[in-house]
Protein backbone atom coordinates (compact mmCIF):
# COMPACT_ATOMS: atom_id res chain seq x y z
CA UNK A 1 0.00 0.00 0.00
CA UNK A 2 3.08 2.45 0.75
CA UNK A 3 4.31 1.90 -2.75
CA UNK A 4 1.17 3.15 -4.43
CA UNK A 5 0.09 6.07 -1.81
CA UNK A 6 2.52 8.50 -3.49
CA UNK A 7 0.72 7.99 -6.67
CA UNK A 8 -2.03 9.80 -5.46
CA UNK A 9 -0.66 13.13 -5.81
CA UNK A 10 -0.31 12.89 -9.61
CA UNK A 11 -4.24 12.62 -10.18
CA UNK A 12 -7.13 14.37 -9.84
CA UNK A 13 -10.50 13.91 -8.36
CA UNK A 14 -13.69 13.66 -10.96
CA UNK A 15 -15.16 17.22 -10.87
CA UNK A 16 -17.94 16.97 -13.72
CA UNK A 17 -20.59 15.60 -11.41
CA UNK A 18 -20.10 18.20 -8.66
CA UNK A 19 -20.43 15.70 -5.15
CA UNK A 20 -17.92 13.89 -6.27
CA UNK A 21 -15.56 16.68 -6.08
CA UNK A 22 -15.64 15.96 -2.21
CA UNK A 23 -14.08 12.89 -2.30
CA UNK A 24 -10.22 12.96 -0.81
CA UNK A 25 -7.81 12.33 -3.42
CA UNK A 26 -5.14 10.68 -0.57
CA UNK A 27 -7.64 7.95 -0.29
CA UNK A 28 -6.59 4.24 -0.98
CA UNK A 29 -8.02 1.07 -0.31
CA UNK A 30 -8.24 -2.37 -1.72
CA UNK A 31 -9.55 -5.26 -0.17
CA UNK A 32 -9.65 -9.28 -1.77
CA UNK A 33 -12.32 -11.97 -0.75
CA UNK A 34 -11.77 -15.75 -1.67
CA UNK A 35 -14.70 -17.22 -0.91
CA UNK A 36 -13.52 -17.73 3.12
CA UNK A 37 -16.54 -15.33 4.31
CA UNK A 38 -13.55 -12.54 5.39
CA UNK A 39 -12.07 -10.23 3.23
CA UNK A 40 -8.22 -9.01 3.60
CA UNK A 41 -8.09 -5.32 3.59
CA UNK A 42 -5.82 -2.63 3.67
CA UNK A 43 -6.70 1.35 4.25
CA UNK A 44 -9.84 2.66 4.67
CA UNK A 45 -12.52 -0.16 3.38
CA UNK A 46 -15.59 1.04 5.24
CA UNK A 47 -15.10 4.04 2.92
CA UNK A 48 -18.25 4.21 0.98
CA UNK A 49 -18.47 5.61 -2.32
CA UNK A 50 -20.55 5.77 -5.30
CA UNK A 51 -20.50 2.69 -8.10
CA UNK A 52 -20.35 5.00 -11.11
CA UNK A 53 -19.22 3.25 -13.78
CA UNK A 54 -18.87 -0.29 -12.11
CA UNK A 55 -22.61 -0.46 -12.79
CA UNK A 56 -22.60 -0.51 -16.18
CA UNK A 57 -21.90 -4.36 -15.45
CA UNK A 58 -24.03 -5.23 -13.34
CA UNK A 59 -27.03 -3.94 -15.42
CA UNK A 60 -25.75 -5.28 -18.20
CA UNK A 61 -26.28 -9.24 -16.67
CA UNK A 62 -29.13 -7.69 -15.38
CA UNK A 63 -30.72 -7.10 -18.79
CA UNK A 64 -29.60 -9.99 -20.10
CA UNK A 65 -31.00 -12.09 -17.38
CA UNK A 66 -34.16 -9.99 -18.47
CA UNK A 67 -34.49 -10.37 -21.85
CA UNK A 68 -31.31 -12.72 -23.70
CA UNK A 69 -28.65 -12.24 -25.77
CA UNK A 70 -30.46 -11.31 -28.90
CA UNK A 71 -32.42 -8.40 -27.44
CA UNK A 72 -29.87 -6.83 -25.62
CA UNK A 73 -27.13 -7.39 -28.27
CA UNK A 74 -29.67 -5.65 -30.68
CA UNK A 75 -29.89 -2.41 -29.51
CA UNK A 76 -25.50 -2.43 -27.92
CA UNK A 77 -22.65 -3.92 -30.01
CA UNK A 78 -19.89 -5.78 -28.31
CA UNK A 79 -16.78 -3.80 -29.79
CA UNK A 80 -14.49 -1.41 -28.05
CA UNK A 81 -14.04 1.50 -28.96
CA UNK A 82 -11.01 4.63 -28.84
CA UNK A 83 -13.84 7.14 -28.18
CA UNK A 84 -13.89 8.88 -24.22
CA UNK A 85 -17.03 7.18 -22.39
CA UNK A 86 -19.43 10.00 -22.82
CA UNK A 87 -18.62 10.36 -26.52
CA UNK A 88 -21.32 11.05 -29.14
CA UNK A 89 -19.52 10.81 -32.27
CA UNK A 90 -19.54 6.98 -33.00
CA UNK A 91 -23.08 6.77 -32.60
CA UNK A 92 -23.69 8.98 -35.39
CA UNK A 93 -21.17 7.09 -37.87
CA UNK A 94 -22.53 3.76 -36.96
CA UNK A 95 -25.43 2.62 -39.16
CA UNK A 96 -27.96 1.34 -37.64
CA UNK A 97 -26.86 3.61 -35.18
CA UNK A 98 -26.52 1.47 -31.74
CA UNK A 99 -24.12 2.25 -29.35
CA UNK A 100 -20.52 0.44 -29.73
CA UNK A 101 -20.48 -1.65 -26.06
CA UNK A 102 -22.33 -1.54 -22.93
CA UNK A 103 -19.42 -0.50 -21.02
CA UNK A 104 -20.16 3.56 -22.82
CA UNK A 105 -22.14 5.74 -21.64
CA UNK A 106 -24.58 5.63 -24.43
CA UNK A 107 -24.18 1.48 -24.32
CA UNK A 108 -24.93 1.49 -20.33
CA UNK A 109 -28.00 4.27 -21.38
CA UNK A 110 -29.44 1.48 -23.81
CA UNK A 111 -29.05 -1.55 -21.57
CA UNK A 112 -30.78 0.66 -18.12
CA UNK A 113 -33.27 1.35 -20.68
CA UNK A 114 -34.21 -2.66 -21.06
CA UNK A 115 -34.35 -3.26 -17.35
CA UNK A 116 -37.69 -4.82 -16.35
CA UNK A 117 -39.67 -3.21 -13.97
CA UNK A 118 -43.42 -1.66 -14.14
CA UNK A 119 -41.59 2.21 -12.55
CA UNK A 120 -38.49 3.29 -12.29
CA UNK A 121 -38.88 2.26 -8.67
CA UNK A 122 -39.27 -1.14 -9.05
CA UNK A 123 -36.52 -1.20 -11.90
CA UNK A 124 -34.22 0.83 -9.26
CA UNK A 125 -35.27 -2.03 -6.38
CA UNK A 126 -34.65 -4.86 -8.18
CA UNK A 127 -31.25 -3.72 -9.20
CA UNK A 128 -30.38 -2.79 -5.98
CA UNK A 129 -31.57 -6.14 -4.65
CA UNK A 130 -29.16 -7.44 -7.23
CA UNK A 131 -26.34 -5.97 -5.84
CA UNK A 132 -27.05 -6.39 -2.08
CA UNK A 133 -27.21 -10.47 -3.18
CA UNK A 134 -24.44 -10.23 -5.31
CA UNK A 135 -22.32 -8.46 -2.30
CA UNK A 136 -23.67 -10.37 0.85
CA UNK A 137 -24.41 -7.07 2.15
CA UNK A 138 -28.62 -6.24 2.67
CA UNK A 139 -27.57 -2.55 3.74
CA UNK A 140 -26.51 -1.10 0.56
CA UNK A 141 -28.44 2.00 -0.96
CA UNK A 142 -27.76 4.49 -3.59
CA UNK A 143 -26.48 8.12 -2.42
CA UNK A 144 -29.42 10.33 -2.97
CA UNK A 145 -27.21 13.80 -3.26
CA UNK A 146 -24.95 12.06 -5.52
CA UNK A 147 -28.01 11.05 -7.75
CA UNK A 148 -29.25 14.76 -7.66
CA UNK A 149 -25.64 16.18 -8.72
CA UNK A 150 -25.53 13.98 -11.63
CA UNK A 151 -29.25 14.11 -13.10
CA UNK A 152 -29.02 18.15 -12.86
CA UNK A 153 -25.61 18.12 -14.86
CA UNK A 154 -26.00 15.19 -16.99
CA UNK A 155 -26.87 16.85 -20.23
CA UNK A 156 -24.46 15.31 -22.13
CA UNK A 157 -26.07 11.76 -21.08
CA UNK A 158 -29.44 13.45 -21.93
CA UNK A 159 -28.17 14.44 -25.39
CA UNK A 160 -26.66 10.67 -26.05
CA UNK A 161 -30.19 9.40 -24.83
CA UNK A 162 -32.14 11.93 -27.14
CA UNK A 163 -29.90 10.60 -29.99
CA UNK A 164 -30.67 6.97 -30.01
CA UNK A 165 -34.74 7.83 -29.15
CA UNK A 166 -34.70 9.68 -32.31
CA UNK A 167 -33.00 6.64 -33.40
CA UNK A 168 -35.29 3.70 -32.28
CA UNK A 169 -32.42 2.54 -30.19
CA UNK A 170 -34.67 3.44 -26.92
CA UNK A 171 -37.93 4.48 -26.49
CA UNK A 172 -39.67 6.00 -23.40
CA UNK A 173 -39.27 9.07 -21.47
CA UNK A 174 -35.89 10.44 -21.50
CA UNK A 175 -35.82 12.15 -18.21
CA UNK A 176 -36.96 8.90 -16.37
CA UNK A 177 -34.05 7.36 -17.85
CA UNK A 178 -31.94 9.05 -16.74
CA UNK A 179 -33.46 9.13 -13.15
CA UNK A 180 -32.86 5.51 -12.93
CA UNK A 181 -28.92 5.89 -14.73
CA UNK A 182 -28.32 8.63 -12.08
CA UNK A 183 -29.51 6.37 -9.22
CA UNK A 184 -27.78 3.38 -10.52
CA UNK A 185 -24.44 4.86 -10.90
CA UNK A 186 -25.16 6.13 -7.05
CA UNK A 187 -25.32 2.92 -5.67
CA UNK A 188 -23.36 2.84 -2.48
CA UNK A 189 -20.71 0.53 -1.80
CA UNK A 190 -17.61 0.20 0.18
CA UNK A 191 -14.22 -2.27 -0.83
CA UNK A 192 -15.21 -5.13 0.33
CA UNK A 193 -18.52 -5.37 -0.91
CA UNK A 194 -17.11 -4.31 -4.27
CA UNK A 195 -14.68 -7.70 -3.82
CA UNK A 196 -17.29 -9.74 -3.04
CA UNK A 197 -19.43 -8.66 -6.27
CA UNK A 198 -15.37 -9.68 -7.83
CA UNK A 199 -15.50 -12.81 -6.41
CA UNK A 200 -19.13 -13.41 -7.69
CA UNK A 201 -18.49 -12.59 -11.16
CA UNK A 202 -15.14 -14.89 -11.00
CA UNK A 203 -17.16 -18.12 -9.81
CA UNK A 204 -19.65 -17.87 -12.67
CA UNK A 205 -21.92 -15.72 -10.64
CA UNK A 206 -22.30 -17.42 -7.33
CA UNK A 207 -23.14 -15.97 -4.27
CA UNK A 208 -20.18 -15.30 -2.28
CA UNK A 209 -21.17 -16.73 0.74
CA UNK A 210 -23.51 -19.37 0.06
CA UNK A 211 -22.51 -20.66 -3.83
CA UNK A 212 -25.95 -20.28 -5.33
CA UNK A 213 -26.17 -19.40 -8.36
CA UNK A 214 -27.38 -15.53 -9.14
CA UNK A 215 -25.84 -15.05 -12.68
CA UNK A 216 -26.12 -17.80 -15.20
CA UNK A 217 -22.35 -18.42 -16.14
CA UNK A 218 -22.83 -17.62 -19.35
CA UNK A 219 -23.91 -14.33 -18.66
CA UNK A 220 -21.03 -14.17 -15.81
CA UNK A 221 -18.50 -15.11 -19.00
CA UNK A 222 -19.76 -12.86 -21.07
CA UNK A 223 -20.14 -9.91 -18.73
CA UNK A 224 -16.18 -10.41 -17.79
CA UNK A 225 -15.04 -10.25 -21.41
CA UNK A 226 -16.42 -6.66 -21.80
CA UNK A 227 -14.74 -5.83 -18.76
CA UNK A 228 -11.07 -7.48 -20.46
CA UNK A 229 -12.28 -5.53 -23.76
CA UNK A 230 -13.79 -2.29 -22.50
CA UNK A 231 -13.51 -1.97 -18.47
CA UNK A 232 -11.33 0.22 -18.07
CA UNK A 233 -11.63 3.28 -20.83
CA UNK A 234 -9.50 3.91 -23.06
CA UNK A 235 -6.45 2.26 -21.16
CA UNK A 236 -8.15 -1.14 -21.45
CA UNK A 237 -5.22 -2.49 -23.81
CA UNK A 238 -2.68 -1.37 -21.80
CA UNK A 239 -4.20 -2.82 -18.45
CA UNK A 240 -4.90 -6.78 -20.82
CA UNK A 241 -0.57 -6.19 -20.89
CA UNK A 242 0.39 -4.83 -17.64
CA UNK A 243 -2.05 -6.59 -15.34
CA UNK A 244 -4.64 -9.17 -17.15
CA UNK A 245 -7.48 -9.69 -14.64
CA UNK A 246 -11.57 -8.78 -16.15
CA UNK A 247 -12.07 -5.38 -14.14
CA UNK A 248 -14.66 -2.62 -14.41
CA UNK A 249 -13.82 1.10 -13.25
CA UNK A 250 -15.47 4.04 -12.64
CA UNK A 251 -15.07 8.06 -12.08
CA UNK A 252 -15.69 7.50 -8.35
CA UNK A 253 -12.45 6.17 -8.01
CA UNK A 254 -13.96 2.67 -7.74
CA UNK A 255 -12.52 -0.63 -9.37
CA UNK A 256 -14.25 -4.19 -9.16
CA UNK A 257 -11.68 -7.08 -10.45
CA UNK A 258 -12.69 -11.04 -11.19
CA UNK A 259 -9.64 -13.02 -11.43
CA UNK A 260 -11.86 -16.18 -12.81
CA UNK A 261 -12.08 -18.95 -10.75
CA UNK A 262 -10.05 -17.50 -7.58
CA UNK A 263 -10.55 -14.00 -5.54
CA UNK A 264 -12.28 -11.01 -6.04
CA UNK A 265 -10.81 -7.64 -5.46
CA UNK A 266 -12.40 -4.30 -4.48
CA UNK A 267 -10.31 -1.08 -4.80
CA UNK A 268 -10.98 2.67 -3.84
CA UNK A 269 -8.50 5.46 -4.69
CA UNK A 270 -10.41 8.74 -6.27
CA UNK A 271 -7.77 10.84 -7.19
CA UNK A 272 -7.91 9.32 -11.33
CA UNK A 273 -5.42 9.15 -14.16
CA UNK A 274 -6.05 11.02 -17.74
CA UNK A 275 -7.74 8.35 -18.47
CA UNK A 276 -10.66 8.33 -15.60
CA UNK A 277 -9.03 4.83 -14.00
CA UNK A 278 -7.93 5.15 -10.06
CA UNK A 279 -4.06 6.06 -10.54
CA UNK A 280 -3.46 4.36 -7.50
CA UNK A 281 -5.59 1.93 -8.20
CA UNK A 282 -4.04 0.83 -11.10
CA UNK A 283 -0.60 0.24 -9.64
CA UNK A 284 -1.93 -1.73 -6.97
CA UNK A 285 -3.32 -4.25 -9.24
CA UNK A 286 -0.29 -4.12 -11.78
CA UNK A 287 1.47 -4.66 -8.03
CA UNK A 288 -0.99 -7.84 -7.25
CA UNK A 289 -1.19 -9.41 -10.74
CA UNK A 290 2.79 -9.55 -10.87
CA UNK A 291 3.34 -10.24 -6.71
CA UNK A 292 0.53 -13.34 -7.45
CA UNK A 293 0.69 -14.10 -11.09
CA UNK A 294 -2.84 -12.86 -11.82
CA UNK A 295 -2.86 -12.48 -15.50
CA UNK A 296 -5.52 -14.57 -17.06
CA UNK A 297 -2.99 -14.50 -19.99
N1 LIG B 1 -22.36 8.43 -13.91
C1 LIG B 1 -21.19 8.66 -14.72
C2 LIG B 1 -21.55 9.24 -16.07
O1 LIG B 1 -22.44 8.77 -16.72
C3 LIG B 1 -20.44 7.38 -14.87
C4 LIG B 1 -19.18 7.59 -15.61
C5 LIG B 1 -18.10 6.64 -15.26
O2 LIG B 1 -17.94 6.22 -14.12
O3 LIG B 1 -17.37 6.31 -16.22
O4 LIG B 1 -20.97 10.19 -16.50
Amino acid sequence: MNKVKQFTKKGKVADYIPALSLANPADVAVSIYDGTNTCFSEGNHNQLFTLQSISKVLTLALALMDHGEEVVFSKVGMEPTGDPFNSISKLESQIPSKPLNPMINAGALAVTSLIKGSSNEEKLSRLLDFVRELSGNRSIQFNKEVAQSEFETADLNRALSYFMKQHGVISGDVDELLDLYTKQCAIEVNCEDLAKIGYALAHQGEHPNDKYSIIPSEIARLVKTFMVTCGMYNASGEFAIRVGIPAKSGVSGGVVGAVPGNIGIGIYGPALDDKGNSIAGMKLLELLSSRYQLSIF
